[in-house]
């Protein structure tokens, strides 16, 4: 990069501060948005050139969620600090090929503690699961699968087989429907999946 020859200890630093406030402001439009997403969302989602949620995963994630009375859904925010993540990412990943900064130990120091922030700091799981704790209704997430799955009856008509067959989301730990036929979590977007309750 050319124009890295003018670059100070303050740009590198403003590259983790710049990080920062994209992140919070997106999660600040999530929070405000009504629920599943206003105008100010989707044209937040449209500038991240990120397609929203098709209907049916939306119908998913409101039976899924059935407390939670505004706000973005956790999936699509997911989806936005993946997005503004792999962009600093991307900045980065330049900036530590530039031989200018290697060749000053200031540059480089700086550069070392965005790119720990970025790698070792940032959480996407945690940003998700603290988001989900500010939009739901002051319910314990237990209360609240239980409840979903009593009144809506959507994990399995056996409730033996719901109780030791159920799978659940490693990162928010929603149980996975037995008609989801995705890899991912409808709920926050994660694609890990633990087997719980096992008794066989
Ligand atoms: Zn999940």
């Amino acid at each position: 990069m050319e124009n890295s020859k003018k670059l100070s200890v303050d740009d590198i630093k403003k590259i983790e501060t710049d990080f920062k406030n994209e992140v919070e402001s997106a999660l600040k439009v999530a929070k405000q948005a009504p629920k599943g997403g206003g105008d100010e969302w989707f044209a937040l989602l449209r500038n991240h050139e990120i397609q929203p949620l098709t209907d049916e995963i939306r119908g998913q994630v409101s039976m899924q969620i059935p407390t939670m009375t505004s706000g973005a859904y956790p999936f699509e925010v997911r989806m936005v600090l993946d997005k503004i993540f792999n962009k600093y990412k991307e900045i980065t990943k330049n900036l530590n090929n530039d031989k200018y900064i290697k060749d000053h130990f200031e540059l480089n120091d700086a550069l070392y503690d965005v790119n720990f922030y970025l790698t070792r700091r940032f959480d996407v799981d945690f940003e998700i699961n603290k988001y989900y704790s500010m939009i739901k209704a002051p319910v314990t997430l237990n209360n609240i699968f239980a409840n979903a799955s009593s009144s809506l009856n959507i994990y399995s008509s056996n409730l033996k087989e719901s109780r030791s067959d159920t799978l659940r989301c490693k990162s928010c730990g929603a149980p996975r429907l037995k008609e989801n036929q995705y890899d991912f979590c409808v709920f926050c977007g994660s694609n890990l999946f633990s087997k719980t309750n096992r008794y066989e």
